[in-house]
This record gives C-alpha cells, sequence and structure tokens, in this order.
C-alpha cells in the first residue's frame, strides 16, 4: 500500500535523529499492553551512530535480523525502561503475535466460481505458468498434496535430511522452504490456511485432479512462521515474519504471499518489508477481516506506506464487497474473490474457505502469471498494471485506491497481444438471425457477433425439407464475416 498520510518514516524524517530515540520508544512500550506479544521478548534496533555498543548483560539476544540492523531480545521489563533514555536505540517494540485473515465456512458453494470471475480461463489463453518464485507466508504447506507438489520450489543447493546446510545460507535442510515457528527444514502445513492459499497461486492445472490455481505450473516457496498455540489458535510472531521475508528476499522470491496480519504498527516488520522493495519484490497482504475502514483504523502489515504492497480487499460472487472485509479509499489497493474459496488443503483433501486470506493469493497468482509474462518489468510496473487493468466496481468506488476487482485477462492482455479464442475443446456458440426463416431458397443469415462465441470454420444448414448442404467459410465481399449466405 503507498498512500500519503502521515506514517511513522515521516515522523522519523522530520524529527531529529537524536531527540527521536525516547519519543519512538515511549509509545511503542505503552501500546504493548493492549496487544498480544511473546512475554520478555522485543525487537530492538540501535542507532547506526552506536553500532559497536553491546546489548547490555540483563539481555538474552535470541535472533539477529541482518537485512534491518535489528536483534531480538529477551529481557525483563524494569531493562526495557532502562532503554527509554538510552540515546543509542532507535526502537524497542514489543514481539507481537500475528493472526491469520481467514474465516471457515460453508463448503458447499459454487466451487472455483473466482477464478472464473477474474477472467482466469480467457488469461490462460495468454499464459498459465509462472517461472518465477513465489513464497507463502503462512502456517506451513502440504507440499506432498497431488496437487502442489510438482509445483514446489526446492532449493537446488541443499542436500535433504543431512544435517548439513549445504547451500550456507545459515538454514539447515531447507528443501521447500522453512518453518521458523520451529526453526526447523520442515515446512509443512499443520493447519490448513497455508495449503489452502498456496492452491489458489498455483493447484496444479491441466492434471486431471482437484482444483486449479492462477498458475497451472510454478515455484511455490513454503515459509512457514505460524503454529498451534495451546488453544489450538494458529499464533504467529513478528520475529519470524520478519526472518521468512528474510530468507524469501534472499533466496530470489520475487512475490511473497502474506494472508495475515493484525495488531499495531511495527517499525521491524515495516523495515524487513522494506528491505524486500530494496530487492525489488512484492509483497501482496491481505487488507483484514474486520469490516472496518483502514484510512480511519489501520490494518498492518497491509497498511505499511510502501509501493511494493499491495493491500486486498475480499469480493463475493456478486461482486459485493465481502461482509468481513477491511476497505479504505487509500489504504486498500484493489479487491480480489474472497468468499467462499475452494482450494487445497492437507492430506490430498479440498476445502471452502472465506477472507481477505483468500483474495490475497489470487493477487499474488497474478502477479506471478503477469511477472513471468514480462520478465523484464520492475515490481512498481507489475504493481501498477494490477492496478490499472482492474474491473471498476460499484461496491469498490470509494472503497479501494483502484475502485475495482483484479481481471487476470485484462492484465495480461495488452495493444500487442490478440483477443485469445476459446480453447480448442470445440465449445463455439453460434446466435443465427433470423431464428426462423420460411420461403424461397437461397436465404440470407446473420451471425450475431456481439453474442456468439468462437470462430465457425464450417457450418451445415438443415433444411425442413431435409436437404443438407455443406459449407465453407464465406466472407461477404464488404468483409462482414458475421454474414453468412445460403
Ligand atoms: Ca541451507
Amino acid at each position: 500500500m503507498l498512500k500519503n498520510q502521515h506514517t511513522y518514516h515521516s515522523l522519523f524524517k522530520s524529527v531529529g535523529v537524536v531527540s527521536l530515540c525516547s519519543l519512538l520508544i515511549t509509545p511503542r512500550y505503552l501500546i504493548a499492553a493492549e496487544f498480544e506479544a511473546v512475554e520478555g521478548q522485543y525487537i530492538v534496533k540501535r542507532s547506526p551512530y552506536c553500532a559497536s555498543i553491546s546489548s547490555p548483560s540483563a539481555a538474552n539476544v535470541l535472533d539477529v535480523f541482518p537485512s534491518i540492523g535489528a536483534e531480538l531480545w529477551q529481557m525483563e521489563a524494569y531493562t526495557v525502561n532502562s532503554l527509554s533514555t538510552d540515546s543509542c536505540i532507535e526502537y524497542v517494540e514489543p514481539n507481537y503475535i500475528i493472526r491469520l485473515d481467514n474465516t471457515p465456512n460453508d463448503p458447499d458453494f459454487n466451487q472455483l466460481w473466482g477464478l472464473d470471475k477474474i477472467s482466469a480461463t480467457t488469461a490462460w489463453d495468454i499464459r498459465t505458468e509462472s517461472s518465477i518464485i513465489i513464497a507463502v507466508i503462512d502456517t506451513g504447506i502440504d507440499y506432498t498434496h497431488p496437487d502442489l507438489a510438482a509445483n514446489m520450489w526446492v532449493n537446488q543447493g541443499e542436500i535433504p535430511n543431512n544435517g548439513i546446510d549445504d547451500d550456507g545460507n545459515g538454514y539447515i535442510d531447507d528443501i521447500y522452504g522453512y518453518d521458523f515457528a520451529n526453526g526447523d527444514g520442515e515446512p509443512l502445513d499443520d493447519h490448513f490456511h497455508g495449503t489452502h492459499c498456496a492452491g489458489t497461486i498455483a493447484a496444479i492445472g491441466n492434471n486431471g485432479t482437484g482444483v486449479v490455481g492462477v498458475n497451472w505450473s510454478a515455484k511455490i516457496m513454503a515459509l512457514k512462521f505460524f503454529k498451534l498455540d495451546s488453544f489450538g489458535r494458529p499464533s504467529g510472531k513478528i520475529s519470524d515474519a520478519i526472518s521468512a521475508i528474510e530468507y524469501a528476499t534472499s533466496m530470489g522470491a520475487k512475490i511473497t504471499s502474506n494472508s495475515w496480519g493484525g495488531g499495531p504498527e511495527s517499525q521491524a516488520l515495516s523495515d524487513a518489508i522494506q528491505f524486500a522493495q530494496q530487492k525489488g519484490a512484492l509483497f501482496i497482504a491481505a487488507a483484514g477481516n474486520k469490516s472496518v475502514n483502514t484510512d480511519r483504523y489501520s490494518h498492518y502489515p497491509s497498511g505499511y506506506d510502501l509501493s511494493n504492497i499491495i493491500s486486498v480487499a475480499a469480493t463475493d460472487q456478486y461482486d459485493a464487497l465481502s461482509e468481513f472485509s477491511n476497505y479504505g479509499a487509500t489504504s486498500v489497493d484493489l479487491g480480489a474473490p474472497g468468499t467462499d474459496i475452494y482450494s487445497t488443503v492437507p492430506n490430498g483433501s479440498y476445502g471452502t474457505l472465506s477472507g481477505t486470506s483468500m483474495a490475497t493469493p489470487h493477487v499474488a497468482g497474478l502477479a506471478g502469471l503477469l511477472w513471468s509474462h514480462n520478465p523484464s518489468w520492475t515490481y512498481r510496473k507489475v504493481r501498477d498494471k494490477i492496478l490499472s487493468s482492474v474491473e471498476p466496481l460499484s461496491s469498490l468506488a470509494g472503497k479501494t485506491v483502484s475502485g475495482g476487482r483484479l481481471n487476470a485477462y485484462k492484465a495480461l492482455a495488452d495493444g500487442t497481444t490478440p483477443p485469445p479464442q476459446p480453447p480448442g475443446d470445440g465449445k463455439v456458440e453460434a446466435h443465427i438471425e433470423p431464428t426462423t426463416i420460411t420461403g424461397s431458397a437461397p436465404f440470407t443469415v446473420y451471425l450475431d457477433g456481439r453474442t456468439s462465441v468462437g470462430q465457425i470454420i464450417q457450418y451445415k444448414w438443415e433444411a425442413s425439407i431435409e436437404e443438407m448442404y455443406d459449407c465453407p467459410l464465406w466472407y461477404s465481399s464488404h468483409g462482414d464475416r458475421n454474414k453468412r449466405n445460403h
């Protein structure tokens, strides 16, 4: 999301660095009590002028984030208080807990209506595969699912299960991605959310089974940072989200799909997404499911003021804004199908879910298709094309930046691409006028070019006297291809 409202970044630029230290720390520490956070954990960034200063003895460094120059510290609250007057500390913020942006729903619904709605079927006449890496930052992915397995990204520099970091990227046995929640190379989905999102992006197409994603073939990277808490709810930490973004960016993912959010603004998370932006990567983010205007009630990470974020609202089968979806004329970019979305779930199964979580992978999938079709484009051009090619909807006017819903065909087609022909499966529909003719031959009939589908190359005329004429394609001398004479 890119917007012009006042943000933490603009505050940072407009206030002197020295006086900023305490200004930043105080509000962040105060809001900690209002939101869920990991007890005793804080993300700390030192001022670049004091980089050599070590952490206080009362703090343990749990993790480091080279991309944003910050660290995860374990410390007591009184130590945090003492940091509030330390001019060497740029910010301290709690390690917030993050939730998913989906809601379970009735499975008995029109399956895969979303792909029809975004004109994916005509878009597929132009392109079906993504050649770039798309990372799903979520609950993991069932990479053994028959409709996903062949579309998983595989780390070619790593040897499976040898306990060695073969490619030296800091992670052991990271074949399909990584599990940051448990700190191992096994990003299998212990929930269903991530597998569902992955299927919308790229369930295998044309394999005669299950469903199909926006991409028929792709390279999906599984980055797990949610795990189930003691109540069985998926729960993720800001620190692990940052590590996942770092991993995706450094391992070459040009797109991340992020169906999660909530909690307060985090400078550290914003910095991590900005790091991805500097590396030229897109960050597709769910707008959230609270039915609120996020221009007034901010939602993160979708609402950070960064040009590589695309913030996605959800729409339903009737092109209405989904009842649960957040919206915002400056903070939400576009809509995409998010109500009753059918996709893959673990153990070779399928299921229906609703949420801006489900809308987000439709956009991530199209971004992959579009970027693969135009490999020289920058992230900004991919984003601009997606937003400028939406289907304008009254339901999204004034509620999103673009005022429309994702349209895959319009995004992929441009002036140099001919209109797609229907798939070569014999689906041709001719609407003929007049529908009834009486009199002496020859007759003149017309094909209605507005409502007929497909290109007729031969047709057969059956007369009431049961005489049959086989007729080749014929054009009138005026070039009217819809006119046929007999
Ligand atoms: Ca490795």
